[in-house]
């Protein structure tokens, strides 16, 4: 048995383990790395063929379509990733995930403020 296995597995009194620690339970992490590796892959090809169909006037609504479906796809291997002790059963691993979202909204707001006051000196001008 996986720490993960452990650590997911149902205590008495606790609430039904989600839709996300079953997946984890019943294939294990690494094979749900495979998975979000494919996910990503599959996103990355769809919003190649959505920008591809923009670009040369195509059909671009089925492109659309399927971006959705892959970014489901990814957010769904995400919401499993956030669940992963990835061996490290002291340390979960959305503990990092959510200082690196701190760090990198913290980033974005910062750029976001650069921008803004570059286009307003730009309209100055
Ligand atoms: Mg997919």
């Amino acid at each position: 048995m996986t720490i993960m296995s452990k650590t997911l597995r149902q205590q008495p009194g606790q609430e039904k383990p989600s839709i996300y620690e079953r997946a984890i339970m019943t294939w294990g992490e690494n094979l749900q790395l495979e998975l979000i590796v494919e996910e990503c892959a599959e996103l990355i090809r769809a919003i190649q063929k959505y920008k591809r169909k923009l670009a040369t006037g195509g059909l671009y609504l089925e492109a659309r379509e399927d971006m959705a479906e892959e970014v489901a796809d990814v957010s769904l291997m995400i919401e499993q990733m956030k669940l992963m002790r990835l061996n490290d059963a002291a340390h979960p691993f959305k503990d990092d995930i959510n200082r690196w979202m701190e760090y990198k909204l913290a980033r974005l707001e910062e750029r976001l403020e650069i921008a803004k006051r570059e286009k307003e000196s730009g309209e100055k001008k």
